[in-house]
């Protein structure tokens, strides 16, 4: 049915008669409709990527993109007076990863969908998602973000599955939301779930809420609070309910195939996204061995079937979790994680790749990399890292199993949604070839030299920076300048990735102008970050940064000149609006941190340019839009990696050596911020800074401070920042998700292998 038809079956009335509720209900019917018609591809081997996390954004205009009817439905509803923007500004987010990782699995799904694979994703149906953020007294507060009304994405199936825990049973179903490829197929994101979730078991206004009542509280939040044992345990609980609904359904749909199970692995290959997803392995060998089929075979075909992607060499993120944990919640693993420990003690004589550790600890990424086939990183920088120092002792065991897939990102979302005007500007210069071959995108560099295309990207870029100026103003009631420089880091809130870096910079500035140094154009730096709940020092930045905007902001001297911006519940829909509008994006990480990066590869779309360190993806940024197109600084990964071997960084070093250092740094806890902020968190931050600084700021501060301001003075001469962008823009390709997605077929998936 069209939407005429529906709307008038649904409520007995025109489209002009409609509220945009009721349109937008609407759309969601005919929208799922159409997606149920698309074809699935059947081949024999099936792939199944299973995340923790898919950061999926609002579905209804994407679905349109990708359905090809996003133009004709917006002149449909123009025509009765309907603004299609804000119908789809109506519909919830949901929420349901923290960041990178979870839209890189969303991206994912995209280009399996596109490019016709036989795959699915499986995870979690969080009803509440991550938190949403709310800013109160410059500070970080946390509430509830439902999304999932009487009428939503999520179908509901008739599977359900007994999942066992130490002591009880939960039934887990399974709902579908179908994922639209471009102009093509779709394929299903199987979200498992629990009938007796309550939400009414939240306390208060927070997120707060009894953690050892499983029944009715295991897919209420993603990962909500892992500061203490019961989060720690709700968390594991939440992954073997994924894995073991995931794992029979695998191994149920293989045999529909015809797969007798020996012959697993011709059916069925499991990419595993971080270890969230890893009891995947000792449950299937379980399972099978529940089949009748005996251990040593149950492991081999689980072997041949299991790939593992690592998306981070922070320590602290490598999931270790006490034997005893696991003895609580999955009783019946034990003894599978034992007999796979004990063949490697048989097997290796080096501790450091035992699964089992004397500490009596799991060492969850130690199972993918020994019970897995392949082990992949996620930018050349990164996986070059695990090869020659963060896994070196797995490397030199099983050296053919390491391999590099760089991110990507899907350009239905990253361009030709969120950023239509250059979109269709491109397709006038160059064709419409690049929507499904992202590498046409390089036809633009024949225009470097056509001043009438530099001087239209600009205008673009003014044109995109007037609406976020207008949304902004809109939904959260901030003022910027769309005259000003467009300077902007979103993403999650971690010392890592340094937001108290350009924090500084700010300060810095500020002294400047103060002093009368002023900036030939006023600059806006753009923050939005959410910060773990029990992330204490990353919500002592966030504090940082609002008491920051308060004071600057509110000084007539300064504000002219300088403005501070951080938007409040920093999501895919802000993302969505902020990337078409950057001139400047940070990338500020300590240098070997950042596993890949995907937000880089977003602005670097929307021609804007990169501030950053050789960290993660930025370093094939960097050589594909050449050095000449970005702004580089910082020490090299050799360098931090070194320092950190040698325990030879010292903050305070840095603080006593330098004048701009020191005064940055001291304003932390002067009389003008303490008269705004709080003491205790000022200070905190200020000693984190001067007696740990574990991520190494004072390190790169000069060097940052010296690029951006070349930036900057760059940004004056309009027509050279112009190339910039177009030669960031047309060498994006590689980055598009569908390359990274064909890669992992040809070497990891093989998918076609199985259709003959
Ligand atoms: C792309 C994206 C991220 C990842 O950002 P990085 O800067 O690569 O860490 C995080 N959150 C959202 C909402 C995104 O769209």
């Amino acid at each position: 049915m069209n939407l005429a038809e529906i709307v008038k079956d649904r409520y007995e009335k025109s489209i002009k008669e409609c509220t945009n509720q009721e349109l937008y209900s609407a759309l969601l019917e005919m929208t799922k409709g159409m997606a149920e018609k698309k074809e699935i591809s059947r081949g024999k081997r099936k792939l199944y990527y299973i995340s923790a996390e898919f950061l999926i954004g609002k579905l209804l205009s994407n679905n349109l993109i990708n359905l090809g009817i996003y133009d004709e439905v917006k002149t449909l509803l123009e025509q009765s007076g309907k603004d299609l923007v804000e119908i789809e500004s109506l519909e919830p987010e949901p929420s349901l990863g923290n960041g990178g990782l979870g839209r890189l699995a969303a991206c994912f799904l995209d280009s399996i969908a596109t490019l016709g694979l036989n795959g699915a994703g499986i995870g979690l149906n969080y009803h509440y998602g991550l938190f949403q953020q709310v800013f109160k007294n410059n500070l970080q507060y946390e509430t509830p973000n439902p999304w999932i009304e009487k009428e939503s994405w999520l179908n509901k199936t008739e599977k359900v599955y007994p999942i066992s825990f130490g002591g009880f049973q939960l039934n887990s179903r399974m709902y579908d939301i179908d994922v639209t490829g471009y102009n093509n197929h779709t394929i299903k994101l199987h979200l498992f779930d629990l009938e007796t979730v309550e939400e009414g078991i939240v306390k208060g206004e927070g997120i707060d809420f009894d953690k050892k009542d499983i029944a009715r509280n295991l897919t209420l939040f993603l990962y909500p609070d892992d500061s203490d044992e019961n989060g720690h345990l709700l968390r594991i609980y939440q992954q073997y309910f994924m894995v073991s609904s995931g794992a029979r359904l695998i191994l149920d749909e293989a045999v529909e195939r015809g797969s007798n199970l020996h012959d697993l692995a011709d059916y069925a290959v499991i990419q595993i996204n971080d270890t969230h997803p890893t009891m995947v392995i000792p449950e299937l060998i379980r399972l099978l061995m529940e089949r009748g089929i005996s251990i040593d075979e149950a492991i081999r075909i689980v072997s041949r079937t299991c790939a593992y992607t690592n998306h981070t060499i922070l320590a602290e993120a490598l999931e270790k979790w006490p034997l005893r944990y696991l003895e609580k919640v999955v009783p019946q693993l034990i003894p599978i994680i034992y007999e796979l420990d004990n063949r490697v003690r048989e097997k290796y004589e080096d501790a450091s790749v035992y699964i089992i550790d004397n500490e009596k600890r799991v060492h969850m990424a130690h199972i993918d990399i020994h019970y897995g086939f392949s082990v992949n990183g996620v930018a050349y920088l990164h996986t070059e890292i695990l090869k020659n120092s963060e896994l070196n002792n797995f490397y030199k065991i099983y050296p053919e199993k390491f391999n590099n897939k760089t991110n990507g990102i899907t350009f239905r979302r990253w361009l030709l949604y969120c950023n239509p005007r250059l979109s269709s500007f491109i397709e006038e210069k160059i064709g419409a070839g690049f929507q499904k071959d992202a590498m046409e995108l390089e036809k633009l560099e024949a225009f470097l030299h056509d001043n009438a295309v530099l001087d239209r990207l600009l205008e673009i870029k003014m044109e995109s920076k007037r609406e976020l100026k207008e949304y902004l103003k809109r939904t959260q009631n901030i003022v910027v300048d769309e005259n000003s420089i467009f300077d902007i880091q979103i993403k999650r809130l971690h010392e890592y990735k340094r937001q108290q870096m350009n924090a500084l910079y700010v300060i810095h500035k500020y002294f400047e102008i103060k002093a009368g140094i002023k900036p030939s154009t006023p600059i806006t730096v753009l923050f939005g970050a959410k910060a773990a709940p029990a992330y204490v020092i990353a919500k002592d930045i966030i504090h940082l940064i609002l008491c920051l905007q308060q004071l600057i902001n509110g000084d007539p001297e300064v504000s002219p000149y300088l403005k501070v911006v951080m938007v409040e519940n920093y999501n895919v829909t802000l993302a969505e609006k902020l990337i078409p509008a950057a001139d400047i994006h940070e990338q500020i990480s300590l240098a070997s941190k950042e596993a890949s990066g995907t937000s880089n590869m977003k602005f670097m779309l929307n021609g804007a340019v990169a501030l950053g360190t050789m960290d993660g993806a930025n370093v094939e940024i960097a050589e594909l839009a050449g050095k000449e197109n970005i702004f580089v600084f910082g020490e090299t990964s050799d360098t931090v990696i070194a320092h950190y071997k040698n325990s030879d960084y010292k903050a305070k070093e840095f603080y006593e050596a330098d004048s701009d250092i020191k005064r940055a740094v001291d304003f932390i806890i002067s009389d003008e911020m303490t008269a705004i902020g709080r003491r205790e968190n000022l200070e905190r931050l200020y000693h984190e800074l001067l007696g740990k600084d574990w991520f190494m700021t004072l390190l790169d501060f000069k060097s940052y401070v010296k690029a951006k301001e070349q930036a900057l003075k760059d940004y004056e001469n309009r027509r050279s920042w112009a190339k910039k962008m177009l030669m960031n823009i047309s060498k994006a390709g590689y980055f598009s998700s569908d390359r990274t997605i064909a890669q992992y077929n040809e070497e990891i998936w093989r998918l076609d292998d199985g259709k003959k």
